[in-house]
């Protein structure tokens, strides 16, 4: 099956409603949509062959949906990259995918261009988004030729966000989006054809995954007018369209909600935020369901298994118990979870190690990149370099990334247990908690701390803190206040960074 049968199947029952918006105002409906998309793919065959990698580079825009149609119906790959890259970490991307084509957007293409100057990738035939060749396209003949029903075919090179390290890209097939897509409907929210998915987060990551269970289903992709999330606009967009669900960073749930409070505002038909992709702390999920209700649902996934490895569902959310709220929830539909130790062997309820998954969501391997998908998929399991344990009940609690995990005087601290107590003491708005080598402890904690505006605080006072609630060996021995914490385009904070700093004294 080819994803592009969900957009033909919406287009047969939904013809005249509106498929997607940008802002309030109706771009295209279903059966605008599905010509749009197949007279693109007819473009894209008369210069391309099945198999081509064609990159998308844009801010959120409305013709993201018509693209990924048009590209899977002309059975080629697409290869979204995120905007906010560096024009040089884009043109790395068109190297490693060898792209023939990269749909870019006009706010982007400058910057590309010089970028691309004694590139490898300086032959990739660049199209600007609503230009002329791209308006060309789509008024040609739609595409009339078969569409592969292969579900291994590529149907997404998904590129890392690379917080570890340079990004690789995961190859994601029909199949395993399609297991994305159902795993999603299954687990996480039902959607019908009253409900709207609200692009506030990039659509090259999470929030372009979820467009195939929306589509499906005769629901509107909204794409914000400012092409990025900006809370008023998400707020009011909340008030115009129906049925409104977004997938969210934690850090910008955090963002709405100060909003929300700011200007004591409820939206109304907010009904579904899904956050995920880095930690959401107990504190701030407290906070956000007061003010939001329950409407929150969390998953756990990585570009290599989307969207889909475990997910708190929101009845989970109404529960009083921490352990609940600070997990990532169950084993997804469709997915095995287990936890291993360091020989691969399974761990019993309770023990921390890196947790490893299998399924059809999970990716083929990376592109090119052999060595890695050895390292990432042994014996049909993939490893995700998080740490974490099952409970009793089958809560899987996130740890860390085995990296960041601080063994000091030959103890394992785990810096998001840490943080969860910092952030409780109400003088501090973030921190981030990560190991500084030391020729005694081989490491020591250290804690980043940004202060609430106003606030001083006082590394006794944090002490005090902390000694309340956790052992004294995981306490911070340094606390280092900061004005703010550095993060990747997706809202993580980019420890990597952080570590270097302490490196440099
Ligand atoms: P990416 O491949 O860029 O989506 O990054 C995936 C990584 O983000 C995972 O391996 C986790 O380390 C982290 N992550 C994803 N979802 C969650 C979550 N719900 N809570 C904490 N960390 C998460």
């Amino acid at each position: 099956m080819n994803l592009f049968s969900l957009l033909d199947q919406a287009a047969a029952r939904f013809p005249g409603r509106g498929a997607v918006f940008r802002g309030t105002e109706q771009f295209h409906s279903f059966a605008e949509l599905r010509s749009r998309a197949l007279r693109i793919a007819a473009g894209l065959r008369a210069v391309g062959r099945p198999g081509d990698r064609i990159a998308i580079a844009t801010e959120n825009v409305p013709e993201y949906v018509e693209l990924f149609f048009a590209i899977w119906a002309a059975g080629m790959a697409a290869t979204p990259v995120n905007a906010k890259l560096h024009p040089r970490e884009l043109v790395q991307i068109l190297e490693d995918s060898g792209a023939s084509i990269v749909f870019v957007s006009p706010k982007l293409a400058g910057g590309l261009e010089q970028a691309l100057d004694g590139s490898t990738a300086a032959s990739c035939r660049r199209i600007i988004i609503g230009g002329e060749d791209y308006t060309a396209m789509a008024a040609g003949d739609e595409w009339a030729g078969p569409i592969d029903p292969d579900p291994q075919a590529l149907g997404w090179l998904f590129y890392t966000s690379g917080t570890t390290g340079r990004s690789k890209g995961a190859m994601l097939s029909h199949r395993n989006l399609l297991a994305m897509t159902v795993a999603h409907l299954a687990d996480v929210e039902a959607v019908d054809e009253d409900c709207s998915l609200l692009h506030a987060a990039p659509m090259s990551h999470g929030s372009g995954l979820y467009m195939a269970a929306y589509v499906a289903r005769g629901a509107r992709q909204v794409v914000p007018a400012s092409s990025a999330f900006e809370p008023a606009e998400f707020l009011d967009l909340c008030d115009r369209h129906p049925g409104c669900g977004a997938f969210l960073a934690p850090t910008m749930v955090q963002r709405l909600r100060l909003e929300a409070e700011r200007g004591g505002r409820r939206p109304a038909n907010l009904r579904s935020i899904v956050y995920g992709g880095g930690p959401m702390y107990v504190e701030e999920l407290r906070r956000s369901l007061a003010v939001f209700g329950p409407v929150f649902a969390q998953i756990y996934g990585q570009g290599e298994a989307p969207m889909t490895i475990a997910s708190l569902r929101r009845r989970d959310h109404a529960s009083d118990d921490d352990a609940v709220l600070g997990s990532v929830g169950f084993a997804r539909s469709g997915v095995e979870v287990a936890v291993v130790d360091a020989d691969g062997r399974p761990l019993p309820t309770g023990e921390v190690g890196e947790i490893v998954c299998r399924g059809d969501v999970v990716m083929a391997g990376y592109w090119n990149n052999p060595k890695a998908t050895a390292e990432a998929l042994r014996g049909g399991w993939l490893f995700t370099g998080d740490m974490g344990s099952f409970d009793g009940r089958g809560y899987l609690t996130l740890r860390d990334r085995s990296k960041d995990v601080i063994i000091s005087g030959g103890s394992n601290i785990y810096p998001r247990e840490v943080e969860e107590v910092l952030l409780r003491h109400p003088d501090v708005a973030e921190v981030c908690v990560t190991g500084q080598p030391d020729p005694e402890w081989g490491e020591i904690v250290v804690a980043f701390i940004v202060a609430e505006p106003g606030r001083e605080i006082s590394p006794g006072g944090l002490d005090e803190h902390c000694n309340a609630s956790i052992a004294r060996f995981k306490r911070p021995k340094r606390y280092l206040f900061v004005e703010d914490l550095p993060k990747n385009n997706y809202g993580k904070v980019v420890k990597r960074d952080l570590r270097a700093r302490l490196a440099g004294g």
